[in-house]
């Protein structure tokens, strides 16, 4: 196909494609998908080779927001049954973290519900961002605390953190369909004061909160104009007790065509599938390593992943390496850029959802509702809910059980 070739030669000489390119992306059918899974898949291996990152989240405050995300789990009113509690300590937080380290996670991504940090806030951060690196030698930190305040950025990089994440989430256009409390330009100057302070910046989208093509485009070519180091894409994870929780309206194809459309137009950057990657890529996961170079180990903010080591399975049975401490993440035109990381957090401020499943309720012999033949559990169609696949975190960071790393 002419555009996808266009695509390849443009993604390697990191040149941006236009927008009828990136939006063609999204409109190819199922039987071009495998091509276009192909040409993004060049364009990644030429920037990252077979490298994925994976970074570990823990939720150092969780839930009571005063804001109202309406994608989120923790947002003002939210009836969603979620872990709620406060402040993380520093020594709770490095264990949490250190679970994540030794599963394999080279970047740790400290988040914390709410509109943004206070300056007693960013102490208590740099307490905890100073405990896991003295902990845990060449780990990468990253914080998601929201929108952040004139010096908040500075003092965050004084205290080792290498990286910021603050997600755009959607188009301009369309933000304030989303949330109310706060403003799209907000979110632009918080990347900006994270860039400025010399840390790397982290910042992404959610899809699937019922955006059009053209809103999706407009979020990752603004996101391209911020140059960010690392780019997450979260997929909605429509919790219940949330106003988009019947928003069900994305299928593994479409969250291949988004990821390869972000790696078109954003070729040197770390892709991270952020949250809602078991719940809306499920069996197809692995094609979407073609497109991505980084992943989160584990759970996520309030909802449960797959197993840590059902992530490593997968990354080592696809023919891909989980990228170590000594590999340098970005290439080299990039490294050695603020904070020389590159991926501040996924599901971070702005996306504090993300969800996994790690509840697939196998439904065996004597579920045989509907006539199913014995040994074959009914399953859903395509574009059904799959509620089934959403498990509200109950481990890790704020429980007293082991988290999942
Ligand atoms: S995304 Fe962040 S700011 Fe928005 S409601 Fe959730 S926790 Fe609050």
């Amino acid at each position: 196909m002419d555009l996808l070739n266009t695509l390849v030669d443009k993604g390697l000489r990191r040149e941006l494609p236009t927008r009828e390119e990136a939006l063609a992306v999204l409109a190819t059918s199922d039987d071009d998908l495998l091509d276009v899974v192909a040409a993004a898949g060049k364009v990644r291996r030429h920037w990252f080779g077979r490298r994925v990152k994976l970074n570990y989240l823990v939720n150092l405050k969780s839930g009571l927001c005063p804001e109202d995300c309406s994608y989120c789990s923790q947002r003002l009113g939210s009836k969603a049954d979620i872990l709620k509690y406060t402040w993380l300590k520093p020594d709770e937080a490095s264990q949490a973290a250190a679970a994540g380290l030794a599963g394999g996670a080279k970047r740790v991504c400290l988040v914390a519900s709410g509109r943004g940090p206070t300056d007693r806030d960013v102490d208590r951060v740099s307490q905890t961002i100073k405990a896991i690196k003295e902990q845990n030698e060449g780990v990468e930190v990253c914080a998601c605390l929201g929108l952040l305040s004139d010096g908040q950025a500075e003092r965050l990089r004084e205290a080792g953190a290498d990286a910021y994440n603050h997600n755009l989430n959607t188009s301009e256009g369309t933000y304030g369909d989303i949330t109310t409390t706060h403003t799209y330009a907000d979110r632009v100057d918080t990347v900006q004061k994270a860039h400025a302070a010399g840390l790397s910046a982290c910042s992404g989208l959610i899809a699937g909160m019922g955006e059009t093509d053209e809103d999706l485009v407009d979020v990752v070519f603004s996101l391209r104009e911020l140059d960010p180091d690392s780019v997450p894409v979260n997929f909605l994870i429509p919790f219940e007790g949330t106003p988009l929780a019947k928003e069900w309206n994305l299928t593994p194809q479409r969250c291949l065509r988004i990821l390869a459309m972000v790696r078109f137009v954003c070729p040197d950057v770390e892709v991270r599938i952020a949250g809602g990657r078991e719940v809306h890529l499920r069996t197809m996961q692995p094609l979407a390593l073609h497109l991505a170079n980084s992943i989160f180990l584990g759970d996520y903010l309030t909802s449960e992943g797959q197993a840590g080591k059902a992530d490593l399975e997968m990354i080592a049975d696809a023919g891909f390496e989980v990228e170590g401490a000594d590999q340098v993440t970005l290439p080299e035109h990039r490294a050695g850029t603020a904070g020389a990381c590159g991926s501040h957090a996924e599901a971070g401020c702005g996306s504090h959802e993300g969800a996994g499943c790690g509840s697939h309720a196998e439904a065996g012999c004597g579920s045989h509702e509907g006539g199913g033949v014995c040994g074959t559990a009914a399953v859903p169609a395509a574009g059904e809910p799959r509620t089934d696949l959403v498990a509200v975190r109950r481990r890790g960071a704020g429980t007293d059980l082991a988290p999942n790393a």
